[in-house]
């Protein structure tokens, strides 16, 4: 999509030293501000954020809406149907979780299609390529491996994985790895997923006006849509992309923009389709393409990564990572679903994911904090 040009009278919005460490990035944004192009960052400096939209006391789930409350004096007034703030607020942060959940979800049921076009041999450009992995995963959710041939095992686990998604009553098959004690507490809680697509579509109906208005229940429904990606989708995403395009291990790779190559042909990838990646690589080899840059004058095609497809390519076939490591899942604003917003910030605090915790004024619950508009999104 072509950029916009910045209004050169405004002078600058906002110190680059404030929104990066990198001296790479502060590099990039330097010549995007040379060169008159606006940045996310010129964007979040000149948008002033809606203080009702900011303090999440905004609810526009019906037309009888919106109903704006205040989060200064958050009990002073219910909505039209008699939500409280702590109502709305749960509301509100459910459907971020949803969002960000069916978003990885999809992904997870991408790779699984993949999958089973790949055993049922429609889909030959791809195989499957770590049969040991294969092994693992199945025994992983109970599959007996023993006597039986790749094929065989295959369409087990097709089967099993499917269930991720579609399954009604029970728990969701990657129960089986939680931790014994941590999976005791989920039961307790009820917390155990179902299938992937029943949170879901329980989180948007229980959220919706008129239907539960306790934010004790909805944070539980979202705690279980949250933990249905965890342990459903995107736990399925990486074991299938693992079978079929190999299992990662450690390698030594060039990371950052000097990557880049003045001569060639720059391609950065980046998202989080693996499938689209894996056949970049493919084309970025065909001598017929190879000769298109060099008709064009460069010297050949350079193929980089970004983020989380970037990072998958980088470890498994050495290709660089354009962009200083520690930018990498950069993003835990939860408002763009950009981190998959299943409560991974609720649940996994460790490194990679977001730490930044608020304890949130109304509902009593941690929330993960929201970085209007991604602010931190670069480090
Ligand atoms: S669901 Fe309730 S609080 Fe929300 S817009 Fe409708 S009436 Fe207002």
């Amino acid at each position: 999509m072509a950029e916009k040009k910045v209004k050169k009278d405004k002078g600058p919005a906002f110190e680059i030293k404030d929104v990066t460490i990198s001296a790479s990035t502060a590099q990039m944004l330097e010549k995007a501000r040379r060169d008159g192009v606006e940045t996310a960052f010129d964007r979040a400096a000149s948008m002033k954020a809606c203080p009702i939209g900011s303090e999440s006391a905004c609810c526009k789930i019906c037309f009888m809406g919106p109903c704006r409350l205040n989060a200064k004096d958050p009990y002073s007034k219910v909505g039209v149907c008699g939500a409280t703030i702590d109502t709305v607020q749960a509301r509100n942060f459910a459907r971020f979780v949803v969002g960000g959940c069916a978003a990885h979800t999809d992904h997870g049921m991408g790779m699984l299609d993949l999958f089973r076009e790949v055993i049922h041999g429609h889909v030959k450009e791809y195989e499957i390529k770590d049969v040991r992995k294969l092994e693992q995963v199945a025994r992983s959710v109970g599959i007996e491996t023993d006597g039986k041939n790749v094929q065989q095992i295959a369409e087990e686990l097709y089967k099993q994985l499917e269930v991720t998604y579609t399954q009604v009553e029970g728990e969701i098959p990657f129960a089986s790895r939680v931790p014994e004690k941590t999976l005791e507490t989920w039961r307790k809680l009820n917390f155990v997923p179902r299938g992937a697509m029943r949170e879901i579509m329980e989180s948007m109906h229980r959220t919706h006006m008129g239907v539960d208005q306790e934010y004790e229940n909805i944070a539980q429904q979202f705690s279980r849509t949250a933990l249905s990606d965890g342990w459903g989708g995107s736990m399925v995403a990486t074991e299938i992309s693992d079978i079929l395009y190999g299992t990662p291990r450690p390698i030594a790779v060039e990371t950052d923009m000097g990557v880049l190559k003045e001569d060639h042909v720059n391609i950065i990838v980046h998202g989080h389709e693996p499938n689209m990646f894996e056949s970049m690589l493919v084309s970025c080899n065909n001598p017929i393409l190879i000769q298109a840059a060099k008709d064009a004058g460069a010297k050949g095609i350079n193929l980089g990564g970004m983020c989380c497809s970037g990072a998958e390519m980088m470890s498994r076939h050495g290709v660089p990572h354009c962009g200083p490591l520690h930018v990498h899942r950069g993003c835990h604003c939860n408002r763009c679903s950009g981190c998959h917003g299943r409560g991974c910030a609720v649940y996994q605090t460790g490194a990679g994911r977001s730490g930044q915790m608020l304890q949130h004024p109304h509902i009593h619950h941690q929330l993960p904090r929201q970085n209007r508009r991604g602010r931190a999104c670069a480090v």
